[in-house]
This record gives structure tokens, C-alpha cells and sequence, in this order.
């Protein structure tokens, strides 16, 4: 398939990318670079031996990604294209609305007028807010507690509507739980602006000696040790969830929404553990309070995305220590990996 690739040069898109140039299809990226490197195009023709076609737009523009898609004669889209910090949503709510909710909406009316109606979407755990009980289910009730959480979920919305009135013809809803990890070249990664907000990549320059050492969030949650738990996912295994998703809606022309987890809980310090053991590295830890609006614990039962395309994550932990690492290690200059 020929497939669009909405904020492609990011973390997700680029390796996303990689595995479906990998699997055959024809990748176009479409990215206004916000939040992308300017070199990933490079890397990832470094990484596939084939040049990927960048087209450098605005999902918001309706003119430019219309004429994108209909000029390229594309099968499907895949947008990831997003904003995606909890705190800046909070703090600049008509930014998330307009580039998430607005954005949107532009890309699916190129979608309508180029005659393009099969769509994977990038959805987030977010959705479900405190659940009640993990794992979560699909079904479980989804809510709201933060803008960027609201956008998503709106997001899914629309194009569920779109479906169930026959103006898309495939959607996936993917909701990825804790996305971590690089690809395994070092060549593509996560790259942070400033302190980074989530614990792996903060977990990593600390290790650099870039800082410190690791703030832990809380250490009297219900948890086996006290400190937050979620469902770490390796960036690779939610990259060949993409393809497989795709490949699956475009195959039967049908509408999934579907959680993308490993179904395992993992701590904090379970995390830190682990990364020591596989890297060699001490990570000093200091004990800080709760983060306002985290929750205690919660991990995704993924049984939906096997049953329904026969995924199912296959990197563990220390998989996800270990590529992290290299990749952060690699951008430090530091040549022990
Ligand atoms: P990212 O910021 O690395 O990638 C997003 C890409 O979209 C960037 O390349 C950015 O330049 C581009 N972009 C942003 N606004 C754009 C616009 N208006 N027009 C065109 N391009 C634009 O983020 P990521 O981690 O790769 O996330 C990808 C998607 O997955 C996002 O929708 C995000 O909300 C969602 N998601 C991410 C996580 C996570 O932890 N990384 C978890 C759940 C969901
Ligand atoms: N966390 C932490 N220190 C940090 C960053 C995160 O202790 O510097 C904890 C956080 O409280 C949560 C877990 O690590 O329990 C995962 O946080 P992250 O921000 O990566 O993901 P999210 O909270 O969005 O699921």
C-alpha cells in the first residue's frame, strides 16, 4: 500500500516507517517538523536503503495535504500528527484544541475530498483517566482528566462517527499505552525538548550524567513497592502494531478500537532496577512527592489486537533498557553500548 504518514518524523511515525518500508508499502511522510529533527529523513533512508518522500505541511492546511494525497494517490493515512504534553495542554488549551481537535478535522476534510477513507489513528491510554481496575479492557468507561486527554479522545470520536456513518471506510483507534525503547540501529529515537517529562528518557540522561538523578514520583501507592505502575511498550512492537492494524482494517474494511499494551505492570522502581542490571549504569533515585493527576497503576489487557490481527507485543523490559540506552548513549557520544 502507499500510505501517508501525519507527523511521521516524530518518535512513533519515524518507526512506524521503518517497519512499513520494511514490510513493502510505500511511505510518505507529511510533517511541519514542530517536534521532529530535521535529520530523521536522512536516518531513515540510512536505516531502509530507500528515500521516503517528505512533504513539509501543516495537518491544518487543507489545500496543501488535499493536493499531497491526491497527487501521491495514496491508500491510506496514518496520524500520528499531534501535540502531546499533558502540562502544556493545560496550559495553552486553544493550541491543543486547534493543532489536535482542529487538525483533525482539516485532515479528515483532505481525506473526504481526496477520495481517501481508511485511516489509523494515534490514540492514548489516556482516555481511560483513572480506571477502575487494570487490566482495561477496551470497553471500560473512558475519561477525561486533562485537555491533551480530552483532544484524544475527541479525536477518536470523530472518526468513529465518520465510520458509523460510512464517510470513512477503515479506522483504527490505537491506544498506546507507555511507548519507550529505539529502534534497535540507534539510528531513530525519542528526542526530548528540555527536562523530560517522562520517566525513560529521564531515566537515560541520568544515566548520561546529563542529570542528577531520577525524582521519584510517589512511593506510597497500593503498588508492590509503592511507586507508580504502568504498561511499558517498545516503540518496534507498536510500530509493527501499525502495520498490522492497517493491514488488517484496509483488508476488511472494518472500524477497531484497540488498546496497544504488553498487559504488563511495571514500577518505577522495577524500571530503574532493570535498567541498571542491562546497562551497567547506577541511577541515583531521590524521593519526591506525588505528580498532581498520575495514577497509582494500570496495564492494558492487549487480547483485542491479537485476536483481531494477531499482535501482540514481543520485546520485554529489558529490551526496551537496552535500546533506549544505545540510543541515548550514541546522542551523548558515549561509546560503550
Ligand atoms: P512526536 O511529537 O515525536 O511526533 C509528532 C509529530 O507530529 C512530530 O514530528 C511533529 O513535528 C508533527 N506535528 C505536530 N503538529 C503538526 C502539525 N500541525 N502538522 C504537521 N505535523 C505536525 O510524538 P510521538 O511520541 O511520536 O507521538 C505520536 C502520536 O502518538 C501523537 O498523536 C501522540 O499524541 C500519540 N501518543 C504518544 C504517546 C507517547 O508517549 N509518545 C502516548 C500515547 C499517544
Ligand atoms: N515518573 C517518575 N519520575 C519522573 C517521571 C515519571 O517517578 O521523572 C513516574 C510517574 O510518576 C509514573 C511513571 O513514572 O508513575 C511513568 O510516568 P510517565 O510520565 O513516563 O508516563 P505517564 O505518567 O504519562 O503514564
Amino acid at each position: 500500500m502507499r500510505i501517508i504518514l501525519t507527523g511521521g518524523a516524530g518518535y512513533i511515525g519515524s518507526h512506524t516507517a521503518a517497519v512499513l518500508v520494511e514490510r513493502g508499502h510505500e511511505v510518505i511522510i507529511l510533517d511541519n517538523f514542530v517536534n521532529a529533527e530535521r535529520d530523521v529523513p536522512a536516518r531513515l533512508k540510512s536505516l531502509t536503503g530507500r528515500e521516503i518522500t517528505i512533504i513539509e505541511a501543516d495537518i491544518r492546511s487543507t489545500e496543501a495535504v488535499t493536493a499531497a494525497l491526491q497527487a501521491h494517490r495514496v491508500d491510506a493515512v496514518i496520524h500520528f500528527a499531534a501535540l502531546k504534553a499533558v502540562g502544556e495542554s493545560e496550559a495553552d488549551p486553544l493550541l491543543y484544541y486547534d493543532i489536535n481537535i482542529i487538525g483533525t478535522i482539516r485532515l479528515l476534510q483532505s481525506m473526504q475530498a481526496a477520495g481517501i477513507g481508511r485511516i489509523v489513528f494515534s490514540s492514548s491510554a489516556t482516555v481511560y483517566g483513572q480506571p477502575d481496575s487494570s487490566p482495561i479492557l477496551e470497553n471500560a468507561p473512558t475519561r477525561v482528566e486533562n485537555i491533551y486527554g480530552r483532544t484524544k479522545l475527541v479525536m477518536e470520536d470523530l472518526i468513529r462517527d465518520l465510520a458509523r456513518v460510512g464517510k470513512l471506510k477503515a479506522a483504527a483507534n490505537l491506544r498506546y499505552f507507555n511507548p519507550v525503547g529505539a529502534h534497535p540501529s540507534a539510528l531513530i529515537g525519542e528526542t526530548p525538548r528540555g527536562v523530560p517529562n517522562n520517566l525513560m528518557p529521564y531515566v537515560t540522561q541520568v544515566a548520561t550524567g546529563e542529570r542528577p538523578y531520577l525524582n521519584v514520583f510517589g512511593k506510597d501507592y497500593p503498588t508492590r513497592d509503592g511507586t507508580g505502575e504502568r504498561d511499558y511498550i517498545h516503540v518496534m512492537d507498536l510500530a509493527v502494531a501499525h502495520a498490522m492494524a492497517l493491514e488488517h482494517i484496509c483488508g476488511n474494511d472494518v472500524s477497531v478500537t484497540v488498546n496497544l499494551g504488553t498487559g504488563h505492570g511495571t514500577t518505577v522502581l522495577e524500571l530503574v532496577k532493570a535498567f541498571e542490571t542491562v546497562t551497567g549504569k547506577t541511577i541515583p533515585v531521590s524521593i519526591a512527592p506525588r505528580r498532581a493527576g498520575d495514577v497509582a497503576s494500570y496495564y492494558a489487557d492487549p487480547a483485542l489486537a491479537q485476536r483481531l490481527f494477531g499482535w501482540k507485543a514481543t520485546l520485554n523490559l529489558e529490551d526496551m533498557c537496552r535500546d533506549s540506552w544505545r540510543w541515548q548513549a550514541k546522542r551523548a557520544g558515549i561509546n560503550d553500548v
